[in-house]
C-alpha cells in the first residue's frame, strides 16, 4: 500500500491521504488548507491531487479541514462515491454550501479591490455554490460498525472517534500478497468526557496507524475549570455592561458552548437574564442537525433529552439568521453573549463583532478552540495590540480569555491512552494533523512509553507500507524553498519582544509564561548550534 500525503503533514489543516492498493486509488479526506498564503496556494494546486484517478473518497468527518476541497476535486475530475456517516452527510451539506458562499464573497471582494487599484486580473473563487450542488449527489451513507467493501479486496469500517457528531476513525483492511494489511486513519480523535458526543471507541488491531496530533504537546484543563473560566469571562463583561464575544466553530463547539451556558444558567452561576445570540447561519443550521440526530448523543445528553429538557431551546437563546437581526446585535445596549463563526475569526460574522467590541475596554473575547498559525484569532491570542479587520487596524482593549478545556481533540495523555487500546503492537505509527513541535513531543513520548516506532511524514511524501518490511518513503512533491531574510525576521522578533516588555498584562497569563520558557529553551539550543 502506498500513501501520499497531500495535507495535514507537519501542520493541522488540509487533511488528505491518497491511498494506492492492489491497483485501486482512493482518498481519505479531502480537506481545505487554512492559515496563510502558502496554505491557501495549496488549495489551488489540483495537479498534485490528480482526483480523476480516485475511485472513491472516505470522509472521516464534516470539518472543512477534512471536507473543504470536495467540490474542487469534483470540478477537477473526481466522480466516485464519497462515504461518510449519516450525521456527517447532513453536516457536510450545510458546511460546503457555507464554504462556497464564503469563497464567492471573498473572490468578489478581492476583485473589487483589484479594480479600485486599477490592477488587471481576476480572482476566481476556489469553488462556487454550483460546484457544491454537483458534489452532493456523490455523498453516500455508511454507519458506525458496518463493514463494507468500496472496491474488491478492501474492507472498511467506520468507528466513532468522539470528536464531533458523526466523526469517525477508519479501519481499512486490504489484502496484499495474500496477507491482510490493517491500517487505521484516526481522523480527529475526541476528548473523552466531551459534552454531547460519545467517547472515542477503543482501537482493535492495526499494523499501521495514522494518528492525529493536534495537542501532542499538552493536556487540557478539566471541564469544571473551563466552565468557571467561562463564567468569569461573562461576569467580567457583565459588570461593565459590555458584550461577551465568543468566536466558535459552527459545528460542535457552538452547540457545546450553548450546553455549557445552559448548565451555568441552570445552576444560577451567571445572571439569568443575559441574552445569548447564536449569530451564524451555519451554526444555526448545524444546531438543527444536532437536534435531528439525537441517537448519536452520549448518555448524559440522552438522559437530558428523555427528561424533556432541550439546551438548544432555552429561553435566553436567540438565533439570528438574517443579516438585519445580526446587525441589530451591534446596537443592542447592555451585556449579551454573542457566539459567532468562524472559530478562528478569519471569516464570517464574527469579524463584525470583533470590529465592534475588540477595542472596548470591559468587553470579553473568549477563545474556546484551536487557533491556527496565520489567523486573526491566533494573532489576538498571541497578544497582538492591534489586528486588521476589514482593512482597518482595530486596537485590542477587551479582555482576552483563552479556554483550552473545551477542545474537541484529545490532549496528549488522552491520545496516548487511546493508542494503548490497540490489542497488538503496530509496526509503525505516523503522526499527522499537528504542528511539527507538538508532533516531535508526542512521537518521543510514544516511543519511550509504548516502544512503538514513530515517524512524522512531510507534505508531499509518499510512504510505502507492507506487512513484510519496515515502511519506506520518499518526497514526491518538490516545493520551491522561499528565500528568507533572516535579519529582518530577527528585527521583527526584537520589536515584538519590546512590545511584550512594555505591556503589563501578559504577566498575568500563565500560558504566556510557559510559552516564553519554551522560547528561551529554543533560543538557547539555537545559540549552542
Ligand atoms: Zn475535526
Ligand atoms: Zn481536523
Amino acid at each position: 500500500m502506498n500513501i501520499r500525503l497531500l495535507g495535514a503533514a507537519r501542520t493541522v489543516t488540509g487533511s488528505c491521504f491518497e491511498v494506492e492498493v492492489g491497483g485501486h486509488v482512493f482518498a481519505v479526506d479531502c480537506g481545505m488548507h487554512q492559515g496563510g498564503k502558502e496554505a491557501e496556494g495549496r488549495n489551488r494546486e489540483m495537479a498534485l491531487y490528480a482526483p480523476h484517478r480516485w475511485e472513491f473518497i472516505l470522509l472521516t468527518h464534516a470539518h472543512i479541514d477534512h471536507s473543504g476541497l470536495l467540490p474542487r476535486v469534483k470540478r477537477f475530475g473526481f466522480d466516485g462515491p464519497i462515504y461518510m456517516t449519516p450525521p456527517t452527510q447532513a453536516l457536510v451539506e450545510i458546511m460546503l454550501l457555507d464554504s462556497a458562499h464564503i469563497q464567492e464573497m471573498e473572490a468578489q471582494w478581492k476583485n473589487v479591490r483589484l479594480k479600485r487599484r486599477g490592477e488587471a486580473g481576476e480572482v476566481e473563487p476556489l469553488y462556487t455554490v454550483e460546484d457544491v450542488h454537483r458534489v452532493l449527489p456523490l455523498l453516500k451513507q455508511v454507519d458506525y460498525g458496518q463493514k463494507f467493501s468500496p472496491t474488491p479486496g478492501l474492507v472498511v469500517t467506520y468507528r466513532d472517534s468522539g470528536h464531533i457528531l458523526g466523526s469517525a476513525f477508519l479501519e481499512i483492511e486490504a489484502e496484499e500478497n495474500g496477507r491482510p494489511l490493517r491500517v487505521v486513519f484516526s481522523g480527529d480523535v475526541g476528548r473523552p468526557a466531551q459534552l454531547i458526543v460519545r467517547d472515542p471507541t477503543p482501537l482493535e488491531e492495526a499494523d499501521y496507524l495514522f494518528l492525529e496530533s493536534t495537542y501532542g504537546d499538552r493536556d487540557h484543563k478539566n471541564e469544571k475549570e473551563s466552565l468557571d473560566e467561562l463564567a468569569e469571562a461573562i461576569w467580567y463583561a457583565f459588570r461593565k455592561g459590555e458584550k461577551v464575544v465568543i468566536p466558535a466553530f459552527a459545528v460542535e463547539r457552538t452547540q457545546e458552548i450553548i450546553y455549557c451556558l445552559y448548565l451555568l444558567f441552570r445552576e444560577n452561576v451567571i445572571p439569568a437574564d443575559i441574552p445569548v445570540f447564536v449569530d451564524s447561519p451555519l451554526a444555526i443550521q448545524a444546531t438543527d442537525v444536532f437536534r435531528r440526530f439525537k441517537s448519536y448523543y452520549d448518555e448524559d445528553m440522552m438522559a437530558l433529552v428523555k427528561r424533556g429538557e432541550d439546551p438548544f431551546r432555552m429561553p435566553q437563546l436567540k438565533y439570528t439568521l438574517s443579516t438585519e437581526e445580526s446587525m441589530a446585535i451591534n446596537s443592542f445596549v447592555g451585556t449579551a453573549i454573542v457566539i459567532s463563526a468562524s472559530g478562528m475569526a478569519d471569516a464570517g460574522r464574527i469579524k463584525h463583532h470583533l470590529k465592534h467590541n475588540l477595542w472596548r475596554e470591559g468587553a470579553s473575547i473568549v477563545f474556546v478552540g484551536y487557533q491556527a498559525h496565520g489567523t486573526v484569532g491566533r494573532r489576538i491570542v498571541d497578544g497582538a495590540k492591534t489586528v486588521r479587520i476589514f482593512g482597518d487596524d482595530v486596537a485590542v482593549r477587551a479582555k482576552v480569555f483563552t479556554i483550552n478545556g473545551f477542545s474537541a481533540h484529545a490532549g496528549q495523555r488522552q491520545l496516548i491512552s487511546w493508542v494503548k487500546t490497540l490489542k497488538n503492537k503496530p509496526r509503525h505509527i505516523f503522526l499527522v494533523h499537528g504542528e511539527y513541535e507538538a508532533q516531535k513531543t508526542l512521537g518521543a513520548l510514544i516511543e519511550k512509553e509504548l516502544g512503538y516506532p514513530v515517524s512524522i511524514p512531510d507534505y508531499g511524501e509518499k510512504i510505502s507500507i507492507t506487512v513484510e518490511r519496515a515502511p519506506m518513503w520518499w518526497k514526491e512533491i518538490e516545493e520551491e524553498v522561499p528565500t528568507v531574510d533572516w535579519m529582518s525576521e530577527l528585527i521583527e522578533i526584537d520589536r515584538r519582544l519590546a512590545e511584550i516588555e512594555t505591556s503589563k498584562t501578559w504577566l498575568k497569563s500563565p500560558e504566556a509564561k510557559v510559552r516564553l520558557e519554551k522560547l528561551k529553551e529554543r533560543v538557547e539550543r539555537l545559540l549552542a548550534g
